[in-house]
């Protein structure tokens, strides 16, 4: 079964959709870190974003493995560079890029197939999985977001404010929300979950009983 998990940029969604992952012993698909691979390598090869070709070419060959919640290209553990605040300012140019989604697209269905998944990402059930059996669409208010990035960040004695990290996060979502192809949006089909309020382990138990209930039906 496919589980899909979309929405936007957001503090949690990740965590949670690890977690529904290991409760239900799914495979988990971060495709977010997949397009922060493609940045990295793009901004370590002074690749400009403007040569669409160089660029899809760097999705294409993608060595990209993931294991546990680390992830490698071609055997460089690279987990804390994607989440550089360079990565993260420049991945939406790597998502933009048409050749990079029909790439990266293309690998999340190969490490899918004839697999139990939980993808997280923005065009999982639209997109990249049209037919999954369970749409997940988690969302909650954007200063509620932007509040439980901030306390993330500021857990080992940062100082970030929520008037920062809520002008990132509008951009962020803008950029996301505008894109052609891909772009961050709701399949028809998908299961609204509303969070405000609501802490990781009350959302993850949420979505679980969602995802049960479909496997029950389809069983
Ligand atoms: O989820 P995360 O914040 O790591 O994603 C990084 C960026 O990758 C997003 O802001 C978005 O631009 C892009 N992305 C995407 N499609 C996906 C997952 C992520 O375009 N399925």
């Amino acid at each position: 079964m496919i589980v899909t998990i979309d929405g936007p940029a957001g503090a949690g969604k990740s965590t949670v959709a690890r977690m529904v992952a290991d409760q239900l012993g799914y495979m988990f698909l971060d495709t977010g870190a997949m397009y922060r691979c493609v940045a990295l390598l793009a901004q370590e090869n002074e690749i400009a974003w403007e040569n669409q070709d160089a660029i899809g070419e760097l999705g294409r060959t993608l060595a990209y493995v993931a294991e546990q919640d680390k992830v490698f290209i071609a055997g460089e553990d690279v987990t804390q560079t994607i989440r550089s605040p360079e990565v993260t300012a420049a991945v939406h140019r790597a998502a933009d890029n048409v050749q990079v989604r029909e790439a990266l697209v293309n690998l999340q269905r190969q490490l899918a197939s004839d697999n139990n998944v939980v993808t997280e990402g923005r065009d999982q059930g639209t997109l990249a999985f049209p037919d999954a059996e369970c749409k997940i669409y988690p969302s909650a208010s954007p200063t509620e977001r932007a509040q439980r990035r901030v306390d993330q960040l500021n857990v080992n004695g940062g100082s970030v404010t929520l008037a920062e990290i809520l002008e990132q996060q509008t951009v962020r979502d803008e950029q996301d929300e505008a894109r052609e192809l891909g772009g961050l949006q709701a399949a028809d089909d998908a299961l609204f979950v509303v969070t405000d309020g609501m802490n990781i382990m009350e959302v993850v138990e949420h979505i679980e009983r969602l995802v049960r209930i479909r496997e029950t039906d389809s069983a």
